[in-house]
């Protein structure tokens, strides 16, 4: 058995984000200012977007997305229960209702077959999940928005790399929210981003996210700054900080590697674990991209003696740490009681729930704690299948 816990999610941090934060942290200037405009500049290059808006959270920028592409009270907003309460919980706090879809298992992305049938006079916007870092089908869900006039706004918390049919995630719909929390992708321990190639969208998010003020701090106080500023609407708080951008900019240089680190032992479990009882992630879309947030296996629990729940703990128990993406949002207790969901509604996102597991996946894993997970997972197997 493995000598010490492998934490699920380890983030990558090397010397250069390091040395990074120091020179932010002795220059003078914590908060919003000029790293996190470079962060930004970067991240918009590397998406192929316009414009990009530094967030503390993606929860920050799916919120303001609804905003600025004015959500109001009663108003319905579309999208997939196999996610982070976060995703529909901000579609409450603009005052409209989330209305799910179910997904589909294969891909465990929105099935963009059911969209139409939950389509009325008040949906607005639809929030596409790309789960685990697998492209959702873009092109089905933007015809849909077009001929009923509903705004685009992903949710690609998981999804930072991952390319629609050769075109990046962050680039496909009418606005991209990124994750930068310490178990995604790239982290700056909190953070956020958004994307769009609308200029007046980028500008009210930066205005709402520093409380509705018309210039930022670092504008009003540097050399060429004018102290007096003006208060345009009641804003939020929801700026980065020169201190997250820091650890982003060195953290979107590294992408690419950590993708390629992540592929390779996404490979490794694919060859192992395909002879195993349980569903393997499908294979990628032929000429899109995934961005291996997530390895995320189905446990063929009919087989098994016992249920997801008490795998992950034996796994633990092995010293191998793992997470539950996710429990379908219409089986918590808030959104089953309000909105009256019963488990059977949405059919796949239940049946998911109750049989995924994601394993640790990080750039950062070596090829020792790569076979720790390969020997516990058999050995929990083992113990487990019915005989
Ligand atoms: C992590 C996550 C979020 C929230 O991201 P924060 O940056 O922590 O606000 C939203 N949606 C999904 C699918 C996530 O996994």
């Amino acid at each position: 058995m493995r000598k010490t816990f492998l934490t699920f999610g380890k983030p990558d941090i090397g010397k250069k984000e390091i040395a990074e934060v120091v020179g932010t942290l002795k220059s003078g200037w914590l908060s919003t200012g000029p790293k996190v405009g470079k962060f930004e500049n970067d991240f918009k290059n590397y998406v192929g977007s316009k414009y990009a808006v530094g967030l503390n959270s993606c929860t920050a920028g799916l919120h303001l997305a609804l905003l600025v592409t004015g959500i109001v009270k009663d108003d319905e907003v579309i999208t997939s229960p196999m996610t982070f309460g976060s995703t529909a919980n901000v579609i409450i706090h603009s005052g409209a209702k989330p209305i799910f879809v179910d997904v589909d298992i294969k891909t465990m992305n929105i099935d963009t077959s059911l969209i139409k049938k939950k389509i009325t006079k008040r949906t607005k916007a639809i929030i596409p999940v790309h789960m685990a870092g697998r492209p959702c089908d873009m092109e089905a869900i933007n015809k849909i928005a077009r001929e009923y006039g509903l705004y685009v706004i992903d949710d690609a918390a998981h999804a930072v790399g991952a390319k629609y049919k050769g075109r990046m995630i962050g680039n496909c719909g009418d606005l991209t929210c990124f994750s930068f929390y310490a178990t995604k992708n790239i982290t700056t321990g909190e953070g956020g981003m958004v994307t769009t190639n609308n200029g007046k969208w980028a500008d009210a998010m930066k205005i709402l996210s520093l409380h509705g003020l018309s210039r930022h701090a670092w504008q009003r106080y540097g050399k060429k700054g004018k102290n007096r500023y003006d208060l345009i609407m009641p804003g939020y708080k929801y700026n980065m900080m020169d201190i997250q951008a820091s650890i982003g900019i060195h953290q979107l240089r590294k992408l690419e590697d950590f993708l390629k680190r992540r592929e390779e032992i996404w490979k490794r479990y694919d060859n192992v674990f395909i002879d195993l009882p349980l569903k393997i992630p499908s294979p990628i879309e032929y000429g899109n991209k995934h961005a291996r947030h997530l390895y995320t296996i189905l446990l063929n629990i009919e087989r098994l003696k016992v249920n997801r729940d008490v795998f992950a703990q034996m796994l633990n128990d092995e010293n191998i740490g793992t997470g539950i993406h996710f429990i379908s949002l219409h089986l918590h207790r808030y959104y089953a009681k309000i909105y009256g969901y019963k488990p059977g509604d949405f059919p796949n996102a239940f049946y998911i729930s109750e049989r995924t597991l994601s394993l640790p996946l990080t750039s950062g894993l070596t090829n020792e704690d790569v076979t720790d997970v390969i020997k516990a997972v058999k050995k929990v197997i083992d113990k487990t299948i019915k005989k």
